[in-house]
């Protein structure tokens, strides 16, 4: 309700504009988009294509790290590899767009019944979708998406010892390797801050990630002309079962907040060794 209020206060003050065409680089990431949400998941991505280029994931780590960032750019991700994200890159692709796919190789690899899979892989309640195969993110991957690591089982790495965190980030890396010939990019799951360690986030670096995203909410605002292991990725996460206006919400409120403390990592941490 509160939020109801907020953001229509928001679009009637034109305060949306204003943070909308902040140059800045922004990642919204979302997980499942069921079919019956497809158009929904379509209007945000035509309303962003308004004001927003579009990059790849790629790309948009490269322009965050060494700028410019001279205008509202905006680069997708998913994570978990549910098998509708699927029709979610072909969606993106309608918009000359592309995503990158953070899976865990052992769901894409997992013989369980659905049901019995999203407990054995955390997933959030409430969502019950079988995982892409490696042949769709070959497929993926041929169309100009990108495929990321998303550990090998889904697990909580500050959750788990060190040696496991270690084993879960590089044997998630190795199974997409062998498979797709490439993996650049890592996001750690459940994403907050609290869920993650410094020493597992220099593994990911030490295992050959070019990035490690969270998903503390932000935005980038200014290059950080360095070292890749001193960005921590902010992203932004949307759910195609909100209405528009709560999706401008958080789009405006990350845009508000970035500042150049929104590259960091928490404060104490040594990522680089
Ligand atoms: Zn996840």
């Amino acid at each position: 309700m509160a939020l109801d209020a907020l953001s229509t206060w928001r679009s009637v003050s034109g305060r949306d504009r204003e943070a909308f065409e902040r140059p800045r680089v922004y990642f919204p990431y979302l997980h499942d988009v069921p079919e019956d949400e497809e158009n929904a998941f379509r209007a945000f991505v035509e309303m962003l294509s308004d004001s927003h280029t579009f990059l790849s994931y790629s790309d948009a780590i490269d322009r965050v790290l060494n700028g410019p960032i001279d205008k509202p750019y905006v680069a997708f991700s998913f994570d978990d590899g549910f098998a509708s994200n699927i029709a979610a890159s072909r969606i993106l692709e309608e918009y000359g767009a592309t995503g990158c796919f953070f899976v865990p190789p052992g769901f894409i690899d997992s013989k369980l019944p659905t049901a019995d899979a999203m407990r054995e892989f955390g997933f959030s309640p409430g969502t019950c979708e079988e995982p892409m195969t490696w042949s769709d993110l070959e497929d993926m991957k041929s169309r100009g998406h990108e495929i990321g690591n998303h550990t090998l089982n889904h697990r909580t790495l500050s959750s788990i010892s060190e040696e496991q965190a270690s084993d879960e980030i590089s044997r998630g890396a190795d199974r997409i390797r062998g498979v797709l010939g490439e993996c650049r990019h890592f996001a750690w799951p459940r994403g907050q801050f609290k869920h993650m360690t410094d020493i597992a986030a220099r593994t990911v670096f030490e295992t050959g990630h070019d990035s490690c995203a969270s998903a503390e909410r932000g935005a980038h605002v200014q290059p950080l002309h360095s070292d890749p292991q001193l960005l921590c990725v902010r992203r932004d996460h949307i759910m195609t079962s909100w209405p528009l206006r709560h999706d401008k919400y958080f789009i405006g409120r990350a845009s508000e907040t970035a500042s150049g403390q929104s590259n960091a990592w928490p404060h104490g941490w040594s990522v680089r060794p």
